[in-house]
């Protein structure tokens, strides 16, 4: 690998690492970007066929490049998110060494700097960037025994077609399994969805997305998340145009909802009694940012138009009232069941007194306790939108400006 020595090696060619080298760039901070496989590899092997983002172009981008080939209302597709980050590899002159990965970075003996070893040789660096992504290793929960069915967590689900013939149970509704399951359920598939406590904001409001109500509401920079809502996933979707996520509109076109999957004996699925309150609190969280964003109209003098309809909340259908508490998969005909459990983070490569007892990194903004190593692009990193290809951006340039600020002394003297 050359060069020998760089000042910053960051590790992962997504956005994140992207984000990174621009800033880097900018301060005149010689790097190098490291990633296993192909830039923004997540986007392209990680994500089903007919991905779109979750945000408008004019929102999911870095302000340094618009997306060319998608107007800045509509959702662009995974393949032009992979694109865009091409073009900014390109335009930023990204030094990035694709297909070599990190195996291991560890403190020098001399106390300064790092050691990092790659399965293309070795560089030393001054300062180490993990940027490997807030969704790494995928998590199913041990429920159901291997074997059993076909069962395939939601990095892995493509299309309809990829499944076998039969019905589906989607486990999880965030923003990946509501719309994995709706978009089986217009494949003509027999649907089962197990929904648990989550976010259901609007995906526009009186003429503007919610991500735009959630920039001017001061959510996407809250520092924390809500006391108690620290699990709840947020179903919102940009597919088909971009509509709200409406549990009881599924309902009332054929799937059957469930409360959370709980446990797994003789074939049948235990379900939990918790499905009406989880619908509901996501109405009342649906229903809760409809009245901030009137109050915020009313305060602001904004002419922006009612929308009285998008409060309207449909009867609850018979599968809430009368919940299934147990699921005989063979009596249902269900065939598949895919996880969209969410993921965990691993760190295994770097070698640093930086994670807590569970593994966890122990960061101020993605500056770790231990000096020179930083963390980017994971949830909640400085603030909510720090995951997010727009949020990762802001971070990255702090992160910069720290690095920039610890490398100053070393410059000056050289
Ligand atoms: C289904 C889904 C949809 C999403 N949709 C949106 C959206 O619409 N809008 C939005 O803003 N965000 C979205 N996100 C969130 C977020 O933008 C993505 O997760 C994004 O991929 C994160 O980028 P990243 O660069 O931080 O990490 P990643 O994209 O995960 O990139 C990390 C890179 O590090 C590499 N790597 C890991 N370990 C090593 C190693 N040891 N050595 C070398 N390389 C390594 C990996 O190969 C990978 O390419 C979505 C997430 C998911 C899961």
């Amino acid at each position: 690998m050359t060069p020998d020595h760089v000042n910053t090696v960051i590790v992962g060619g997504g956005q994140a690492g992207l984000a990174m080298s621009a800033h880097l760039s900018e301060q005149g901070i010689d790097h190098l970007v490291i990633e296993r496989d192909r830039i923004a590899e997540r986007w392209r092997t990680a994500r089903w066929d007919s991905l779109v983002a979750n945000g408008p172009a004019w929102h999911d981008r870095f302000p340094m490049l618009e997306f060319e080939d998608c107007d800045g209302d509509g959702f662009p597709t995974r393949d032009s998110v992979v694109r865009y980050f091409e073009t900014v590899a390109e335009r930023i002159d990204a030094p990035v060494r694709c297909g070599v990965e990190v195996k291991r970075a560890a403190r020098l003996p001399s106390g300064r700097g790092f050691r990092i070893e790659t399965s293309d040789g070795v560089v030393t660096a001054d300062h180490v960037v993990a940027a490997t992504g807030p969704f790494q290793t995928p998590v199913i929960p041990p429920v159901v025994p291997d074997g059993v069915i076909n069962q395939i967590h939601s990095c892995h689900y493509r299309n309809p077609e990829q499944l076998e013939e039969g019905g589906v149970l989607v486990v999880g509704a965030g923003s990946s399994g509501s719309q994995i399951a709706d978009e089986l359920l217009r494949s003509g598939r027999d649907v089962w969805l197990s929904v648990g406590p989550h976010d259901r904001p609007p995906r526009s409001y009186r003429g503007k997305d919610f991500v735009w109500w959630l920039g001017v509401l001061g959510k996407w920079q809250m520092k924390t998340p809500p006391a108690g809502r620290e699990h709840v996933t947020i179903a919102v979707s940009g597919a088909y145009g971009g509509k709200t996520v409406d549990f009881r509109r599924f309902a009332d076109r054929g799937m059957t909802l469930l409360g959370m999957t709980q446990g797994f004996e003789d074939g049948v699925i235990s379900v939990a009694g918790d499905l009406a309150q989880n619908v509901a609190e996501g109405d009342a969280n649906h229903l809760g940012l409809l009245a901030e964003a009137d109050a915020y109209v009313e305060a602001n003098g904004l002419d922006l138009p009612l929308e009285e309809e998008a409060k309207i909340i449909g009867p609850d259908p018979d599968c809430i009232v009368n919940p299934v508490r147990r699921l005989d998969l063979a009596e249902a005909g269900i065939t598949n069941i895919i996880w969209a459990t969410g993921y965990r983070q691993t760190f295994d490569w770097l070698e640093a007194d930086v994670f807590d007892g569970d593994g966890k990194p122990l960061h101020d903004r993605g500056v770790a306790a231990e000096q020179g190593v930083y963390f980017l692009g994971l949830p909640w990193l400085s603030m909510r939108g720090s995951s997010f290809i727009w949020g990762v951006w802001e971070d990255a340039r702090y992160l910069a400006s720290h690095i920039a600020g610890a490398s100053a002394p070393a410059r000056d003297s050289a």
